[in-house]
């Protein structure tokens, strides 16, 4: 099953998985193209009978609260992304032979003729950053261009719609590229690889596995990071086009096919004439922002992508200088009394908090959460050193005073016990009250944030508000 024509579709029977962001558009453009679409959701909530009822009205067939029987008849099935790949219906799928298709896929095998390329982004962390750095790059350099994915912008609405673009820099999430078999990106970078998901790939083999497949088919470049091992085994394993380079980006300074730094300036011995010699300046440490080693090492990766376009050097100062980092990563709130005070609460897994405290000197550090199965012992020794003290909150923070009682027994811990709207605030009373001048506030929770928080926007704003109450209360 595929094809890009229209009359393909013509009652072709798909079976669309789950309601939902994907799902529901998904089943409105595969009932618009001919097909007979069937939704079928495990929940039967009155959300879910609103959204069943919309689709209903335009001929679309609904089943709620059976996400696990194969509609009869199916030949393909479209998933949301976030289903596990152990489901039931799935099994079912496999055993009929059927192809099962995410939202990425969708939108591959659906964009038209001349579509813009992508330069595809996956990695544990800093996918988000590194996928506007680039959109930011590419624009730089006079190109139609836009940050899509799993970033929040539709990619199903990106290749239907009527905008035209000349490239795309795109984000993939484990989950997506799991159900993207065609996917063939120009260019793709995988960032680092650390275990996060793991409850839904079943593995880390199987969660690096899916991660890889971003560089299947590559036309250019695979983009690998030189400090993460494993990232160069993805490129290894990867069925490339002949004559796509493996490239590296490194924080050290560039061997040749490389792109690193060099006293302070940001510089590219892949794409340039005889990488053997020359090395080409790209950008100055000091035009990223924030300039902390993670995402001078995002912006040497979206860099290494925009070079593989063919993106001259000057776009890439000029785009890095252009860019703006999102809310909640490593955001600094305010100064008070001396300690700065930092919103980090993007850090949602142990990977992304060791960057964020290898960020900093002297940390008190504000943590916890939901941990998601994850350990805490090498955060902590890994970060030990750097902690003037700890204040916990969250659901699971029990695991990580014990890993500081473990590994850090002489630094200050203070555990809150309350998971009210008002903890955040006492948690940065707390933190206030164990830091000297000079100290950085760091709320790097290393852990998800829906056991207080809707989401971990909410939590960074509870951070944020907090530290102005704290200032204010002193004016
Ligand atoms: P993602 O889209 O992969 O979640 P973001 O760019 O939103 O990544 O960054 C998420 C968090 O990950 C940031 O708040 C920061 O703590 C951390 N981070 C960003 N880049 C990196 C990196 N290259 N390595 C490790 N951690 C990173």
């Amino acid at each position: 099953m595929g094809g890009r024509e229209v009359t393909d579709w013509q009652g072709r029977r798909v079976t669309v998985a789950g309601l939902g962001v994907s799902g529901i558009p998904a089943a409105k453009v595969l009932h618009g193209l001919g097909a007979a679409v069937t939704v079928v959701n495990d929940g039967d909530d009155e959300r879910a009978r609103a959204q069943a009822a919309e689709l209903e009205a335009l001929g679309i067939t609904v089943r709620l609260g059976d996400g696990a029987t194969l509609p009869e008849g199916t030949e393909l099935i479209v998933t949301t992304p976030g289903w596990k790949p152990d489901k039931p219906l799935f099994a079912a799928a496999r055993e009929a032979g059927l192809e099962i298709w995410g939202d990425v896929e969708l939108a591959w095998r659906l964009r038209g003729p001349d579509a813009a390329p992508w330069l595809a982004v996956t990695g544990t962390n800093g996918k988000t950053t590194t996928v506007q750095m680039l959109a930011s790059i590419l624009r730089a350099a006079g190109l139609r261009t836009a940050a899509v994915g799993n970033i929040g912008v539709s990619l199903l609405d990106v290749v239907l719609g009527d905008e035209q673009y000349d490239v795309l820099a795109v984000e993939l999430s484990s989950y997506q590229l799991h159900w993207a078999p065609s996917l063939r990106a120009h260019s793709a970078a995988v960032l680092n690889l650390a275990p996060d998901h793991l409850d839904w790939h079943g593995s880390m083999e199987a969660y690096a596995a899916d991660k890889g497949r971003i560089y299947e088919g590559n036309r250019i470049a695979c983009v690998y990071n030189v400090a993460d091992k494993a990232t160069e085994d993805l490129v290894r394993a990867a069925d490339v086009e002949e004559g796509c380079r493996a490239v590296g980006f490194t924080l050290a300074a560039p061997g040749p096919s490389q792109l690193g730094v060099v006293e302070g300036i940001l510089v590219d011995r892949a794409f340039v004439e005889d990488r053997q010699k020359n090395a080409q300046e790209l950008a100055e440490v000091a035009d990223v922002r924030p300039p902390a080693p993670h995402n001078i090492a995002n912006a040497l990766a979206a860099a290494a992508l925009a070079r593989a376009f063919g993106v001259p050097p000057k776009a890439v100062r000029d785009g890095l200088r252009a860019f703006t980092p999102d809310a909640h990563r490593i955001a600094h709130v305010a100064d008070v009394d001396g300690v700065a005070y930092i919103d980090d609460s993007k850090a949602t897994n142990t990977h992304a908090a060791q960057a964020s405290l290898a960020a900093y000197e002297s940390i008190v550090w504000i943590a916890g959460g939901l941990a998601k199965g994850a350990t805490f012992d090498e955060l902590v020794a890994g970060s030990a050193k750097r902690l003037r003290g700890a204040v916990l909150i969250g659901a699971d923070r029990a695991l990580i005073r014990e890993a500081l009682a473990r590994h850090a027994p002489e630094v200050p811990v203070v555990d809150l016990d309350r998971t009210d709207t008002g903890a955040m605030l006492a948690a940065v009373r707390e933190a206030r009250a164990l830091a000297r001048a000079g100290d950085t506030v760091l709320l790097a929770p290393a852990c998800a944030s829906m056991d207080m928080f809707v989401n971990y926007n909410k939590r960074g704003d509870a951070f944020a508000e907090a530290v102005r109450e704290l200032s204010s209360a002193d004016g």
